[in-house]
């Protein structure tokens, strides 16, 4: 397991939690941020790669104010950048951003977007279970 990042917001150590057993998200006590390493939100929600739709890369211009807090660990300055969370193509009409580092994959969560991960994901379910039925 890697060591637990500091928070790019708060810049204080995280806490640990364990939603799964195999899991270990960095959580931030003060801002309830959540820090994943590259690949853990897709081993979380059982997916190929954490972007549900990996086109959404495309359009990572936007630079989010904060910078990675795992490359800073090694001492890399690297910043993060706003990726839009969606299962679909329209992504300039995506209401979520998550800040991702595009250099070791990390995704940083807000408070209130890891709800928002969740509402995502959990339409992906209801779409995939449609498509079963009409197939
Ligand atoms: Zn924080
Ligand atoms: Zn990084």
């Amino acid at each position: 397991m890697p060591s637990p990042v500091k928070c790019p917001k708060c810049k204080c150590e995280t806490l640990h939690t364990q939603p799964e057993p195999t899991l270990q998200f960095d959580r931030c006590e003060k801002c309830k941020g959540t820090w994943l390493d590259g690949g853990e939100l897709a081993q979380f929600a059982n997916l190929k790669s954490d972007l549900p739709n990996a086109e959404s890369l495309v359009s990572y211009e936007k630079k989010s104010k904060l910078n990675c807090p795992r490359c800073e660990q090694s001492g890399k300055s690297h910043a993060l950048y706003e990726i839009p969370y969606t299962d679909d193509q329209s992504f300039s009409q995506a209401e979520l951003f998550v800040d991702y580092c595009k250099s070791c994959h990390g995704i940083w969560l807000d408070a209130k977007e890891l709800g928002g991960v969740q509402d995502v994901l959990k339409k992906m379910r209801i779409k995939q279970k449609l498509q079963k039925i009409n197939k």
